[in-house]
């Protein structure tokens, strides 16, 4: 790992905690404090993402010295770097919670390569100022959850931040995992997630809510200068433009998880990336049967404010927070009023283009918001297993029995559809034909363009915690199978077919496959 080109300027930049105890405590007039990583009794790397390696510039045969464990578990310090945890507040599910921050998050140092900025986090290497009553520690089932996705999401072209390393600790850490009095002790892990930079919203809102508008200018600014630099010189214009940009890579990525079915399961504004990236794996999930009111999170059960067909609204509500937070800088609501109302009518755009990519659309009609609503429909009448219904549909041909090749048995069996909803499917396929029609791509083309856009392969809930158990088991085969597969899940890949298959009976009320907790 030597060599890498360190180029730290958060915390050069920006103002730090001048206390240097390691306490728990209100941190004022800061954006970090500086921290050292827990020292791991037996660290052990399970896996190691070498694309990620790559991109920061690090020599793919140092992944496995020790030097580079002993960076990524903590034990270490790199050369003339200063670990820091960021200080943040947020929204959780709608009240303000005031001080929150990297409460088990510690930033080592930023890289440059190729241009690029990256900057490494390890996810569970010890408390810190803002750990309040937690131990700042991560276990393995977790760490591999946000291990594999992270790297699949990127795979899937969805904006997220990103992983390098997954390690064991050595060392044990308590978690009552259901929240029900029955405490144990599991495996402790650390992920090293990159990302050019881990700023949130409530990065913002922070300083904001402590009228401390010296900080909150000082740290908008320097998330444009380095972030955002094409906008220009932070001026009240660029901080409106600077909102604009944000709203609208927020709602990228959020026509994205639509896209692929992903669940983020907690989209309080901490957990919301200033960069518009999927950030904080938590109690994530992926959609098996189709379902606007699916959430993953057993926490969120009783409103299901993260539901999947929510995320859009919960996105402008958190895009609202953040207005909130940098209105000081321009003391004027209109334009981030203006800001907020589009994202409305945007996200009916995108959200239609994105349907119609799915469907193989490539031209526009005035009827294809009917279909795309039929089609929701059909795809509620019964559990229809969202991921294979789109990857199927791709082989829809004009003359052949779309129910055999799309639906039955596949989606499907006989008994789990009504004659009633097999109607109305035939009268659905009927109008996508007809639709078919009228484009001019090849059914051969069509196909690879769709498979461009709809996945074969995703993180289904129970594979994720297939590879946990083996894991926890000491064996992680499964990890590296199902990383390599989701490396390319966009491609036929006919020795991974056993994947591409609705979530075994086994998993439906298994916890972990169907339903996580936030216990972390
Ligand atoms: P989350 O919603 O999981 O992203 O976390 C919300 C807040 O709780 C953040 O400030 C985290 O840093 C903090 N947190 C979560 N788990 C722990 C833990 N085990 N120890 C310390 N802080 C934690
Ligand atoms: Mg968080």
């Amino acid at each position: 790992m030597k060599n890498i080109n360190i180029a730290d300027s958060f915390n050069v930049e920006l103002k730090e905690d001048e206390n240097v105890d390691n306490t728990r405590r209100k941190v004022f007039e800061a954006a970090y404090s500086f921290v050292t990583p827990l020292q791991p009794s037996k660290p052990q790397l399970i896996h190691v993402s070498m694309d990620m390696a790559k991109s920061l510039g690090i020599d793919p045969k140092s992944v496995h010295s020790e030097e580079f464990l002993n960076i990524v578990s903590g034990k270490e310090v790199y050369p003339n770097t200063r670990p820091y945890a960021m200080a943040y507040a947020g929204h959780q599910f709608g009240s303000w919670a005031g001080q929150l921050g990297d409460g088990r998050a510690i930033n080592l140092f930023e890289v440059e390569h190729n241009h690029k900025r990256w900057a490494l986090q390890l996810k569970g290497a010890g408390p810190t100022p803002y750990s309040r009553q937690g131990d700042g520690l991560a276990v393995l089932r977790s760490s591999i959850r946000e291990y594999l996705c992270s790297e699949a999401m990127f795979h899937l072209n969805v904006p997220t931040t990103r992983a390098l390393s997954l390690v064991l600790t050595g060392d044990e850490v308590l978690r009552d995992m259901l929240y029900d009095g029955n405490a144990a002790y599991e495996k402790g892990a650390i992920v090293c997630r990159v990302a050019p930079t881990f700023i949130r919203f409530g990065n913002f809102e922070l300083f904001a809510a402590r009228q401390d508008f010296k900080n909150l200018k000082a740290l908008t600014d320097y998330t444009i200068r380095y972030f955002f630099p094409h906008l220009g010189a932070p001026s009240k214009e660029v901080y409106i433009s600077f909102f604009r940009e944000v709203a609208n890579r927020t709602l990228d990525m959020i026509v994205h998880w639509q896209r692929v079915g992903f669940v983020h399961g907690v989209m309080n504004t901490d957990n919301m990336s200033i960069l518009g990236l999927t950030i904080d794996y938590g109690p994530y999930g992926w959609l098996e049967g189709f379902d606007f009111g699916w959430t993953p999170n057993t926490t969120d059960r009783q409103n299901k404010r993260y539901r999947y067909g929510n995320q859009p609204n919960i996105a402008l509500w958190n895009l609202l927070q953040l207005a909130n937070a940098l209105f000081p800088l321009v003391e004027e609501a209109k334009p981030f009023e203006a800001i907020l109302h589009k994202y409305q009518t945007d996200f009916d755009q995108k959200f239609l283009d994105m349907m119609r990519s799915k469907l193989g659309l490539q031209t526009s009609s005035k009827q294809d918001k009917s279909l795309i609503d039929n089609l929701q429909d059909c795809l509620l009448m019964a559990e229809t297993d969202m991921t294979i219904f789109f990857r199927n549909l791709a082989s829809y041909e004009k003359d052949k029995d779309a129910i055999k090749a799309i639906l039955m048995p596949a989606l499907y069996r006989p008994k789990e559809i009504s004659p009633k909803s097999l109607e109305l499917w035939s009268q659905w396929f009927k109008a996508y034909g007809q639709r078919l029609g009228k484009e001019t791509l090849s059914n051969k083309a069509r196909k690879g363009a769709m498979n461009k856009i709809n996945p074969k392969y995703v993180l289904r809930n129970y594979m994720a915690q297939m590879a946990i158990d083996e894991a926890n088991g000491g064996n992680y085969q499964l990890i590296e199978e199902l990383f390599t597969m989701l490396k390319k899940p966009y491609d036929e890949q006919t020795e991974y077919e056993k994947w591409f298959a609705k979530r075994p009976e086994w998993a439906r009320h298994k916890v972990g496959c169907s339903m996580l907790s936030c216990s972390s």
